[in-house]
């Protein structure tokens, strides 16, 4: 792909405006995890480096959703505001983050870091309005991206911007998109781990199917696929909307399923639980983890791979009754020698439960957007506005770039 990174560019005491995901879990008032801030801090620095004056932007939330259901504007804003993610910055800056309460200011304070209101307070945002990223772009010499969780998203502050000014990715974004592309041509054997409960993994099976050499399946999915198969899941839950594509794919010899299960009389930490094939799951009982003749055929696989994906946990992993199968998998990857690329879904949170995310290959921040990313062959809306102005740049011959 074809796009400038930090590296190319000609920063020094330039006025930088960074495209952050501050899209942060958040709870009572506290930022529950701020690995999202944390892992801009590369990019943040690079800039201070070069005595930038950094211009931070991020959405947070869904506001314009708020809005729709009626909430008051105050009430959206007090909500949706990214004014503790300023203060959190800051304390792991160790540096002044000045926050701006607007999401569309004419002008920000003379401070060496700043951060604007949540982008999608603006309703233009989401539009990719130009009119509000041509204001954004003005407060700034250079734009950059290092928001890959929201590159599958054309929304002002990710893909109109990028006509206004020479733009580039950040040191995360740069990251993502090289981690996530070797799985275009991997090195084989290539097993992809799909889980989870969302429906957003079928485009992602169907993409990954002519390249992987297996696909092991797990979660709802699981559950999805053996229903398509004329199977008696009892309580368990499925997913109505993946039912006609599992029914297509569930007999394709690249694609694994489970054969025993952890059962739980219901869905609870402290339910009532036991092993069981299909043929003894009790009525109204439901499949909330795989057991062990499917753990050791799924790590016998895995053990001949070079090249691991996996997106979506293979069982209710926030339960520790039920994360057996997730953990077991995920301590086997942390092992092996394939390049393992934790991706999509909530693997990635099941892997940081386990204290294993420094021992993945990669550890992708992106969520929906890796799922995305490799469904469509890395064409996402953010990644094809940087190569656009890549080219046009280039063409222009704009003197601020070095290339
Ligand atoms: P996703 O975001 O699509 O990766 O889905 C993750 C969610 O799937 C987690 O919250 C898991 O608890 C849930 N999950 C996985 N397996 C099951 C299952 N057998 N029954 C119910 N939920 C499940």
């Amino acid at each position: 792909m074809n796009y400038l990174t930090l590296e190319d560019m000609e920063l020094d005491g330039k006025r930088v405006l960074l495209r952050a995901d501050y899209n942060v879990t958040y709870s009572d008032g506290k930022i529950t995890d701020d690995k999202r801030i944390r892992e801009t801090l590369p990019t943040i620095k690079y800039l201070l480096g070069k005595k930038c004056k950094i211009i931070l932007m991020s959405h947070f939330n869904r506001p314009q959703d708020d809005l729709k259901k009626g909430k008051s504007m105050e009430e959206v804003r007090k909500k949706n505001t990214l004014k503790p993610v300023a203060a959190r910055l800051s304390e792991l800056l160790g540096k002044a983050v000045v926050f701006v309460d607007s999401c569309n200011p004419s002008s920000v304070p003379n401070a060496q870091v700043v951060l604007l209101e949540n982008t999608r307070l603006c309703k233009q945002e989401e539009k990719n309005d130009e009119a509000y990223a041509k204001n954004l772009a003005s407060l700034a010499d250079v734009y950059v991206n290092d928001a890959f969780g929201c590159s599958h998203r054309a929304h002002a502050s990710v893909h109109a911007v990028t006509k206004f000014l020479p733009s580039c990715a950040g040191f995360l974004m740069d990251k993502e998109i090289k981690e996530l592309s070797s799985l275009f041509s991997p090195k084989k054997p290539f097993i992809a781990i799909i889980g989870g409960a969302k429906a957003d993994k079928i485009g992602v099976i169907k993409s990954l199917l002519p390249k992987v050499d297996s696909i092991i399946i797990g979660g709802v999915l699981a559950n999805t696929f053996l229903k398509s198969r004329g199977l008696d899941i009892k309580g368990s839950k499925f997913d109505e909307e993946s039912l006609e594509f599992a029914k297509e794919y569930c007999n394709h010899e690249k694609i694994m399923l489970p054969e025993d299960f952890i059962v739980a009389d219901r869905f609870a930490e402290d339910a009532e639980s036991r092993e069981a094939g299909l043929k003894d799951i009790p009525d109204g009982w439901r499949i909330l983890d795989i057991d062990g003749k499917t753990i050791r055929k799924y790590k016998a696989k895995l053990m001949k791979a070079k090249t691991v994906l996996w997106a979506g946990p293979l069982g209710v992993f926030e339960f520790d009754k039920f994360a057996t199968g997730t953990r077991e998998v995920a301590e086997f990857l942390a092992e092996s020698h394939a390049h393992t690329i934790v991706g999509g879904g909530d693997s990635s949170a099941a892997v940081d439960k386990f204290g294993l995310t420094e021992k993945m290959s990669h550890v992708s921040t992106g969520g929906g957007a890796s799922l995305e990313f490799i469904e469509k062959q890395g064409k996402l809306p953010g990644i094809i506005a940087l190569e656009e102005s890549y080219h046009s740049h280039r063409q222009e011959g704009v003197s601020e770039i070095l290339l």
